[in-house]
């Protein structure tokens, strides 16, 4: 007998068995393992002539030019660095509008002419690369004809080796711009908003006299969930190849409300699979620290230390790209969905981000005197200030399809975008908003310093999991940025928008310093103003809950609930205006950005509302007619056998009921598909989201409704309960 796919994939399941046991921490030292594979500040020092690595260090550090002699000898040394390595060839790695990274890869081979071949790399192969631009997104930016891109060579992002089983590849992160100078990926904005965020953070800095730090950068700690399925489930499941989502699959009897999986055992071929990705992501430098199962069953998470945001966005593709690569080795698919499966957790990446100095203050550390303390409540003032002007930017910059599944659905904050601080923090600020704070909930009277500033609690309270963006203490967690998604995006937007906040409170304070007021008296004067103002965005209770939705509207707060409400917020005058004045987008790339947003909202619902109507058609129609075809042979049967049939006939009734159903949706689904697509993008994605949305569900609600009344040996389709639970 001819097993269904599900049938196959279950044996094949029971009966296999794989090598778990890949990496040996005994041969090699975890700590020699670290960095083994990068380009890192100690080889560099090791392998460069003297004034090379200084100057390629001040460009490092500080962003200084750096002179084209001084880049030749630098790819020289790279080039031996990675040869020895077992590299036969060197890429560009670029992160372009699609979310994902991109490399084209060159050999260093370069023959001789008289038969023979030598090994080359200069300088100017490894700070500009010219890849051909034009089959990227790039949101009307430039045409077809002129499809010129530059990947530009970022240093301040180690190049490393990336291993394959044949010959390894020297990478070299860069950044990818058209040749009329538009930034054509997610890296040159980013690498910008650290940079006006450096600017106006120095000038508070300077304030304080803090003459000795030079930059000021974004730290950011990326946590990522994901899903890991055996890989012939993923295989039989068409939906999950394409779409990344299952788009039909009933409830399973037991879901996770058992709450027995989060931080539970972790399977022994998960955990060797983890380990091996580790084990990797070491040698390429990612300081992944953290891994425990998450909530959902067959849900787990991995979270490196955080390193500057530039570094740490590298890190985190890196980071997806091994979790991806290394499943199949174990049996495994792995899921970076944000909603994989309806009705069980959805998939983040809890985006942890603070600003740091280069003599490695966190500015965000509440500190133990009072004067650091001033300090401290400016920088955080210009957080809540920053959050409380632009909650729709920060919106916008986790908006995208998958995400739509995820916010706002009961397990993931909501989305309209507020802020905890626990309940100290908040006591402070509270008492800022009636003046200036004089003491702390928790210590009783406050030790009254220089200029009645408060010394702050070291750690400002529990823990709210319900708030899209919550301060833990020495850091703000944006919780918000979905599972699949870059955090170039939300950190751009981050960087950009704290970067105005203390462009304004320093502009104050310079004024009123200038004016011989003294810096405390003029801090005192300008945070109460601007809790004020921000407050509203304050809320320390349940996210969740109706009541929060109903008050957030009466202060006014944003709720933009899906994708395509959220767009709009890019195509704004004053969001081009703040874009432009930090010099993050241009008006042009930020149009660019709006288009591809509803691009590619558009393309992600179209997928799966294909995969949906063949799914139904080549799948579920065809298990569910054999089934009544059985059970009308059964009526059939029984009658002519003379027995009394009314509840096999009532049976048949209501499967017939479901199968028009699911037909009636599909071609419902079809005729929404065949709609001529509108030229407007925005009005498109409306469509979408209006027409074909709707359509596509109740296509799955008619399958779902079917999967647990036809009889199981003829159901083709990996259930939840099995892709879920058998591990
Ligand atoms: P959880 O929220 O799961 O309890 P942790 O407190 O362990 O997590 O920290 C989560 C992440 O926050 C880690 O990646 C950690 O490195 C990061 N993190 C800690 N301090 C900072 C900081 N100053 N800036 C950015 N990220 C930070
Ligand atoms: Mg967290």
């Amino acid at each position: 007998m001819s097993a269904t796919a599900r049938q196959a994939a279950i044996q094949t399941i029971a009966s296999a068995s794989y090598q778990l046991q890949n990496v040996s921490f005994k041969e090699r030292h975890l700590k020699d393992t670290f960095g083994a594979h990068v380009f890192s500040e100690a080889v560099q020092r090791e392998v460069l002539p003297k004034p090379v690595f200084r100057a390629l260090q001040q460009t490092i550090r500080l962003g200084e030019p750096l002179d084209p002699s001084v880049a030749d000898a630098v790819a020289t040394a790279m080039k031996d660095w990675a040869i020895a390595q077992g590299a036969t060839h060197f890429t560009h790695l670029f992160q372009p509008m699609t979310g994902l990274t991109a490399e084209k890869h060159d050999s260093f081979l370069s023959p001789t002419g008289d038969g023979r071949a030598i090994c080359e790399f200069s300088g100017k192969e490894l700070v500009k690369g010219e890849p051909d631009a034009s089959s990227f997104p790039s949101g009307g930016i430039r045409a077809t004809f002129e499809a010129r891109g530059y990947t530009a060579w970022d240093p301040t992002s180690p190049a490393f080796i990336f291993e394959s089983p044949n010959g390894s590849t020297l990478v070299i992160p860069t950044a990818f711009v058209s040749w009329t100078g538009d930034a054509l990926d997610t890296k040159t904005p980013l690498l910008r908003s650290m940079q006006a965020l450096s600017q106006q953070a120095l000038r508070i800095l300077k304030l304080f006299g803090r003459n000795d730090v030079r930059k000021v950068f974004a730290t950011v700690g990326p946590e990522q969930e994901y899903f890991l399925i055996d890989k012939n489930f993923f295989y039989a499941r068409p939906d999950l190849i394409n779409a990344g989502r299952a788009l039909f699959g009933a409830a399973p009897p037991k879901g996770q409300e058992l709450e027995d999986q989060y931080f539970g055992a972790i399977p022994e071929r998960v955990l060797a699979y983890m380990a091996d990705c580790e084990a990797q992501l070491f040698k390429l430098g990612v300081p992944v620290k953290t891994r425990h199962n998450e909530v959902a069953p067959s849900q787990y998470e991995i979270a490196p230390l955080f390193e500057e945001a530039n570094l740490v966005t590298d890190h985190q593709m890196l980071t997806m790209e091994v979790l991806r690569r290394t499943a199949p080795k174990y049996g495994l698919a792995c899921l970076f969905h944000e909603k994989p499966f309806a009705g069980i957790n959805g998939s983040g990446k809890h985006n942890n981000w603070s600003m740091a100095t280069d003599t490695g203050e966190n500015l965000l550390k509440p500190g133990d005197t009072p004067h650091d303390n001033a300090q401290f409540l400016v920088f955080c003032v210009a957080v809540i200030r920053a959050v409380a002007r632009y909650p729709d930017l920060l919106r916008v910059s986790v908006a995208h399809a998958g995400n739509d599944h995820r916010l706002g659905a009961n397990e993931a904050p909501p989305a309209i975008v507020s802020i905890f601080l626990g309940d100290q923090l908040q006591d402070i600020m509270d008492q800022l908003d009636q003046g200036y704070p004089r003491s702390t909930k928790a210590g009783g009277l406050m030790e009254v310093g220089v200029g009645v500033l408060p010394n702050l609690p070291k750690d400002a309270g529990d823990r709210n999991r319900t708030s899209p963006f919550a301060f833990t203490g020495n850091k703000f967690e944006f919780r918000a940025v979905g599972g699949s998604q870059s955090i170039a995006g939300p950190n751009t937007v981050l960087n950009t928008i704290v970067a105005e906040s203390l462009d304004a409170i320093a502009s104050h304070l310079e004024h009123r310093v200038a004016h011989g007021v003294s810096l405390l008296d003029g801090i005192r004067e300008i945070l109460p103003i601007i809790i004020k103002e921000s407050k509203k965005v304050l809320f320390n209770g349940d996210g969740y809950s109706a009541e929060w939705h109903a008050e957030a509207e009466r202060r006014g707060l944003p709720n933009l609930r899906n994708t395509v409400d959220a767009i709009p917020v890019l195509a704004r005058a004053e969001t081009a205006a703040l874009f432009s004045k930090y010099k993050v987008y241009t008006d042009r790339e930020l149009q660019s950005r709006h288009n591809i947003m509803c691009e590619s909202y558009v393309k992600t619902i179209v997928v799966e509302a294909r995969l949906t109507a063949m799914m139904a058609r080549t799948m579920i129609l065809p298990a569910a007619l054999r089934y009544q075809t059985q059970v009308a042979g059964a009526v059939l049967a029984t009658r002519s056998a003379g027995v009394e049939n009314a509840p096999q006939q009532e049976l048949l009734r209501q499967l017939t009921g479901m199968i028009n159903e699911l037909q009636r949706a599909t071609a419902d689904l079809d005729f929404a598909l065949a709609a001529p697509a509108s030229h407007d993008p925005l009005t498109h994605a409306r469509f979408a989201r209006d027409s074909i949305v709707p359509t596509m569900n109740a296509v799955r609600a008619a399958g779902d409704q079917l999967e647990v009344v036809v009889a199981d040996d003829l159901w083709p389709l990996p259930t939840y309960r099995e892709m879920l639970f058998i591990k």
